[in-house]
């Protein structure tokens, strides 16, 4: 079975009408997919995407076709093998690298191509991708990553080592997931677009079904950010745990001021409270605060994410499914965090990306760090109706998916209705 042919779809849903998903730096999202199928002469097809939040999706769209046409042609059985060094082929395109290397657009399009790779392996298989990498061994994951530029910092022996210690427990590990799942936090209560009383009554609903932590948007005014963190500590009581995010909003300084004003209503963490690129940034606002400081979504590549982790710059490891190039390169970055300690609690706000980042804590889980106090994964609650097989939370807990494949799918109507610019949903506005 061989991939014949690349298609790529633009799929926006219009969320900026109600602003879900919205934030300090980002008022009017409208939640999109830059979707990818990979065809093949059998009757399997591989599924991926990247996440984009309106205008541009365009360009990731026009970066995935550029960039997979080197995958027609590829052997499906080769995936088993060879998925390091495919994935490796197409950062490191020769010439198409230029636009990164690895990061933006063209790093955005990698990750899409590579979780539909993994999508076709795991379907290929016949086991969710989560269930695949974890029977993987020591060996078989170490050789899935790009090592160049880590090995300062963690070398490819040292992986096995760390990868072979987690290996006694993968039964039990295992055996705990498929019967109580991982837990789940809501960002869907606090969207910075949602007045007080909107907020305060979501606040409710989601601890009412089992949720144990909320996040919040803040990077308002100081007066509106205490008045809402207040508002929410008061709903949800002392032993729910609160995260806030400011998504990039603050100076160095500044964050440091405001993370103090707010750090009265016990935080479990601060996230993105700077530039994302600003690594000593981080650092300097971590090592003046209490309260621990996340970030991730936004961090380029693995290069980056070693920095962070390295510098202690970052206390909570936000990786992304779809902003670095995909599966393999997030492997890297849950070796690094493994290594260093740092809970993985991993980005999750954008359409589909809960459907896929799912596999890779549960992998985490199971076959690198092991139990990890704090690991929890963040579920924004809507769009999922879109895709063939939607997350499974009960009791504020993901559970683990049992189809085979990437969860990655998306309805074919829903393709059709949100295609931009002309699907029905579009056209007529
Ligand atoms: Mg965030």
């Amino acid at each position: 079975m061989k991939i014949t042919r690349v298609v790529t779809a633009d799929v926006r849903f219009p969320t900026s009408v109600d602003l879900a998903g919205s934030d300090a730096m980002h008022p009017d999202p409208d939640y999109s997919a830059a979707y990818v199928t990979l065809e093949t002469d059998g009757d399997l097809a591989g599924d991926g995407f990247t996440f984009t939040i309106g205008r541009g999706n365009d360009l990731c769209v026009a970066a995935i076709a550029a960039l997979g046409r080197q995958l027609v042609g590829v052997d499906v059985r080769d995936l088993e093998r060879d998925l390091g060094p495919i994935a490796r082929s197409l950062t490191n395109d020769t010439q198409l690298r230029w636009l990164g290397p690895e990061k933006g657009v063209i790093h955005l399009a990698a990750g899409a191509l590579i979780n539909a790779l993994w999508d076709l392996r795991a379907k290929a298989a016949g086991v969710p991708v989560w269930k695949l990498l974890a029977d993987l061994s020591p060996v078989e994951i170490v050789a899935l990553v790009d090592w160049r530029h880590l090995t300062d910092a963690l070398t490819p022996e040292e992986a096995v080592e760390l990868l072979e210690r987690a290996v006694p427990g993968r039964a039990e590990r295992e055996r705990r997931l498929l019967a109580e799942g991982l837990p789940a936090y809501t960002t869907s209560a606090g969207w910075i677009g949602y007045p007080d009383d909107v907020v305060a009554a979501r606040c409710a609903d989601v601890v009412a079904a089992g949720y144990r932590q909320v996040k919040i948007k803040v990077g308002a005014s100081a007066e509106d950010d205490l008045r809402r963190v207040r508002l929410v500590r008061e709903t949800i009581g002392p032993d729910i745990r609160l995260a806030v995010d400011a998504n990039q909003t603050w100076e160095v300084a500044e964050a440091i001021e405001r993370i103090r004003q707010l750090e009265r209503y016990d935080l479990a963490w601060v996230e993105e409270p700077t530039s994302p690129d600003d690594i000593l940034g981080h650092l300097a606002i971590a090592d003046a605060v209490e309260v621990p400081i996340a970030t991730g979504e936004h961090c380029q590549n693995r290069v980056m994410f070693k920095q962070f982790l390295r510098s202690g710059a970052m206390e909570i490891c936000q990786i992304d499914a779809c902003r670095v190039a995909g599966v393999n390169e997030n492997i890297a970055t849950l070796l690094l965090a493994a290594k260093y300690g740092v809970p993985v609690c991993p980005h999750a706000g954008g359409v589909g990306l809960c459907e896929l980042v799912q596999h890779l804590s549960m992998f985490d889980f199971v076959a690198v760090a092991g139990d990890q106090p704090g690991r929890i994964i963040e579920m924004a609650d809507h769009l999922h109706e879109h895709f063939l097989h939607p997350v499974d939370i009960r009791d504020g807990r993901y559970r683990a998916p049992a189809v085979p494949g990437f969860t990655s799918t998306m309805h074919a109507g829903s393709i059709a209705a949100f295609r931009f610019p002309d699907g029905p949903v579009w056209s007529g506005r």
